[in-house]
C-alpha cells in the first residue's frame, strides 16, 4: 500500500498577471472555495515576485505563497536578487528551484540548483524542485540517467531530516506549455523510479510528494491525479484561469 499524502496543488504563474488581474482572480477563486474543503490538499500559489506580498495577504494560512527564485546567500550585491531571509519575514515559505526556463532562459546549472537547494532548506523554507528532460533525451530512452542525474546532483548533500520539507516535480520539457501530455504509463513509470531514488538517497518517501507538470488542464487533471505515486500537479498556464485552477483542485 502506497502512504497516504497531503495532495499538493502548485500554481505557477510564471511572469503573467498583475496586481488588478490578481485581484479580479481572487474574488472568484475565493467563492469557488468559499464552501469548499481543503482537507489533505496543499496549495501553493507561486506569482511573480511583485505579487507576493499582496497575494499571502489575501489569504488565511490554508493556502501559501511561494517565490518562483531567490539568491542563496544572506545579503549583499546581488542586484536584482532576494534572499531567503527577506521571503519569510513576508510570510512566503515555498520556492520553486531548477524550473525549466529558468535552467534555459537563465542559464541556470545544476551547481546553482544544488547550493539554491541546500540554502533553502538549512533557511527554513520549503522546496518545489523540478527536473525533467527535454525531448531528444526521451526519444534516446536516456530519460532515466537524465533525471537520476539531476536529482543526484541536487540532492546529494540534503540531510534526510529535510524530507517533509521537499516536493520533486516531474515535468517533462517537451510536456511544457506545450498541450503535449505525457503518458499515464511515462508518469508513473518516471514517479515510481523517482520514488525508489529518493530511498536510496537515504529518504523517508512517505514524506516527500513527487508532483507531475507538464500541460495539466481541467480535463486531464483527474486521469494524472489517479496514477500511483503521483501526489499532486505543478500547473501553468492553466493555473492562471481561477475556474480551472479549481477543477484541477478538485479533481
Ligand atoms: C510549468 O511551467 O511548470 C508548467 C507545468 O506549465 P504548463 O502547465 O503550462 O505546461
Amino acid at each position: 500500500m502506497l502512504p497516504m499524502k497531503n495532495k499538493f496543488f502548485g500554481a505557477n504563474w510564471k511572469m503573467n498577471l498583475t496586481t488588478s488581474k490578481a485581484t479580479d482572480y481572487f474574488k472568484t477563486f475565493e467563492k469557488l472555495f468559499a464552501t469548499h474543503s481543503l482537507t489533505h490538499k496543499d496549495i501553493v500559489f507561486f506569482p511573480p515576485m511583485q505579487l507576493l506580498a499582496f497575494i499571502h495577504s489575501q489569504f488565511n494560512q490554508n493556502i501559501k505563497v511561494g517565490s518562483q527564485n531567490f539568491y542563496p546567500q544572506k545579503q549583499g550585491a546581488f542586484t536584482g536578487e532576494v534572499s531567503a531571509d527577506m521571503l519569510l519575514e513576508d510570510g512566503i515559505s515555498w520556492v520553486l528551484i531548477g524550473h525549466s526556463e529558468r535552467r534555459s532562459h537563465l542559464q541556470e546549472q545544476d551547481s546553482l540548483i544544488k547550493q539554491k537547494v541546500l540554502w533553502a532548506l538549512e533557511n527554513n523554507l520549503n522546496i518545489v524542485l523540478c527536473c525533467g528532460e527535454d525531448l531528444s533525451i526521451r526519444e534516446n530512452g536516456q530519460e532515466k540517467t537524465f533525471i537520476q542525474k539531476q536529482l543526484l546532483s541536487a540532492l546529494e548533500e540534503v540531510n534526510p531530516s529535510h524530507a517533509s520539507k521537499i516536493v520533486i516535480a516531474y515535468e517533462p520539457i517537451w510536456a511544457i506549455g506545450t498541450g503535449k501530455v505525457a503518458t499515464s504509463e511515462q508518469i508513473g513509470e518516471m514517479h515510481q523510479f523517482l520514488d525508489h531514488n529518493l530511498s536510496s538517497l537515504g529518504f523517508n518517501t512517505s514524506l516527500i510528494r513527487i508532483i507531475y507538470g507538464g500541460s495539466v488542464n481541467a480535463q486531464n487533471a483527474k486521469e494524472i491525479l489517479s496514477i500511483p505515486y503521483v501526489d499532486g500537479t505543478l500547473v501553468g498556464s492553466a493555473s492562471l484561469n481561477p475556474k480551472d485552477f479549481f477543477t484541477i483542485i478538485d479533481a
